[in-house]
């Protein structure tokens, strides 16, 4: 099976816009060079689409909207059902072109394909989600029931470092919903959305459920302005999602926000040591520390686990990263050399702070690769809250560690951080483990497990600064996010019907 926009893009070096259910080139003059960051070699150029681009995707998937809503619940989970399973044909294709245009290696690339196909499977369920509630006689003779019905034209707007898995929150809830979409990517690697929309229209969806849109600022700022755009979900940074939630807000539209984190691991001295030196390397290192859940901070309780930093550092100081391809490599590069530069000059200046850099992976060579985004191992001991290592979400392959006497200690730090992404503790105590899960601030704890991240049947919980908004991403609040909620109360006696008006507010 070729993949048809995939060879387009290849022939004439332009990312394509999907709108009105065709794919087209974008008439802008506006282009940003996509760059492979392992090499630096100018993949494609992406639009960044016009206003009259913008407009006629919103006009198309109102359009779109007015038709789809009516189709029953039942039927539109067969687009959804067909579209599961396409992406699963497809998912190994899908890893190789996400792999090329972020670095990440095959395996994660696949498991960022895997975990959006999950949210999809779970759409399929929608005809349960979609049911209201009812009750007899909420008043003499009096019923009430309600249904759930869609809000019509939704956006999202994704980062760079899921680029399978975000857009896959999102889309396909709030079309299983009876919503149509328009999708703005993160402009650092919109092919593997491309591939995305490809599938999505061979499922056989009508056309103008889904936009693709692409740009920066702009057109975020458009989706966020445009009246007949009701809802809008949002992940990426804070400071963007703080302006997401704000400006979407103040033109009274409904808008969830996922921002940034800093992910602390509490480690009691009674955990298990291989355990949790493996978890921290995965979970600070692994996708080059791009994800949001990443743990960026190891917190070692009493005094008994000091000497852990050395087998923390001897396991950092074994992986190393590489291009995609490379199967010795535990991690790709970073997205972008502004980016590989922000994390360098956080390394370069944590010493400065008084933190221990006990591995610097800030001028580390990949053998044949010597213009990759390239950041090593990285890991800082003795961090203090006062540090921009601490303070900053680094987003890169390095490690915090700080030291504590005691767990609640612990909770007083994690619980002082503006963050609230995820958080998770090692102990084999249940009792530690209870205090922890119930004492922290935080909206996603995993218990022995350093990545909490929910399964879609569940939602995306995160609190505090890393999340704005009420209603979270996939599971039941995303059904919840997309849709209103309309309630009918009825009354059918052919007598007893009281004579003369009500004045009141009760119900007889
Ligand atoms: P980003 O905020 O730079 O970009 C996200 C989206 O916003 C992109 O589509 C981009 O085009 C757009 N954008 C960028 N600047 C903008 C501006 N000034 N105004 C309006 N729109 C703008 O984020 P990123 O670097 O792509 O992604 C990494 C960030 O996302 C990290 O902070 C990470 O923690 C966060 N993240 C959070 C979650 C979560 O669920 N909480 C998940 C993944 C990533």
């Amino acid at each position: 099976m070729t993949d048809k926009q995939i060879d387009r893009i290849r022939a004439n070096g332009k990312v394509p816009l999907f709108i009105d259910g065709e794919f087209v080139d974008s008439t802008t003059s506006d282009w940003i060079e996509l760059n492979n960051p392992a090499t630096q070699e100018v993949i494609a150029q992406v639009p960044v689409a016009t206003d009259d681009e913008m407009q006629r995707a919103v006009e198309s998937a109102k359009a779109a909207f007015k038709e789809w809503r009516d189709v029953p619940t039942v039927e539109r989970v067969r687009y959804l059902f067909k579209y599961q399973t396409l992406l699963k044909e497809r998912q190994e294709d899908i890893a190789k072109v996400l792999s090329e245009e972020t670095g990440k290696t095959f395996a994660d690339a696949m498991g960022d394909v895997w975990r959006g196909i999950e949210v999809v499977e779970h759409g399929c369920g929608m005809t349960t989600h979609m049911m209201g509630e009812t009750a007899e006689n909420v008043a003499r003779n009096i019923d009430t029931h309600s249904y759930v019905h869609p809000i019509g034209v939704c956006a999202g707007i994704t980062p760079f470092n899921f680029p399978a898995m975000i857009p896959l929150w999102m889309y396909p809830l709030a079309v299983a919903c009876g919503n149509s979409f328009i999708l703005k990517p993160s402009e650092q690697d919109p092919l593997t959305t491309v591939m995305l929309t490809e599938l999505f229209a061979e499922a056989g969806f009508p056309k103008g459920l889904l936009q693709l849109i692409h740009g920066d600022k702009r057109q975020v700022d458009a989706i966020l302005d445009h009246p007949d755009v009701k809802a809008v979900s949002f992940v990426g940074s804070v400071p963007v999602a703080e302006h997401v939630y704000r400006r979407g807000t103040q033109n009274l539209k409904r808008v969830q926000a996922m921002a940034g984190a800093k992910n602390h691991m509490i480690v009691m001295p009674d955990a298990d040591k291989d355990q949790v030196v493996s978890s921290l390397v995965g979970s600070s290192c692994g996708a080059a520390g791009q994800r949001c859940m990443a743990i960026s901070v190891a917190v070692l309780v009493g005094e008994s686990t000091r000497d852990w930093v050395d087998d923390i550092k001897n396991a950092l100081g074994a992986i190393r990263p590489g291009a995609p391809g490379d199967d010795g490599a535990a991690y790709g590069p970073l997205i972008n050399k502004k980016s590989r530069d922000r994390v360098r000059e956080l390394i370069q200046g944590a010493a400065a702070e008084g933190a221990d850099v006990l591995l610097d992976g800030s001028e580390v060579t990949v053998e044949g690769y010597p213009d990759g985004n390239w950041i090593g191992p990285t890991l800082f001991d003795n961090v203090t809250t006062e540090m921009k290592v601490y303070n900053e979400e680094i987003f890169g392959p390095a490690l915090c560690v700080m030291h504590v006497d005691t767990l609640e200690e612990a909770i007083e730090l994690v619980n002082a951080n503006p963050y609230g992404n995820g958080t998770s503790i090692y102990t084999k105590s249940g009792a530690a483990a209870r205090k922890y899960q119930y004492e922290t601030e935080v909206g996603q704890v995993g218990i022995n497990l350093p990545i909490p991240v929910p399964a879609p049947f569940f939602s995306f919980t995160g609190s505090k600064n890393s999340f704005f908004g009420d209603l979270h991403a996939y599971g039941k609040q995303a059904v919840r996010f997309y849709t209103e909620t309309k309630t009918v109360l009825s009354r059918w006696p052919e007598d007893d019907v009281p004579d003369g008006p009500n004045m009141t507010i009760s119900m007889r």
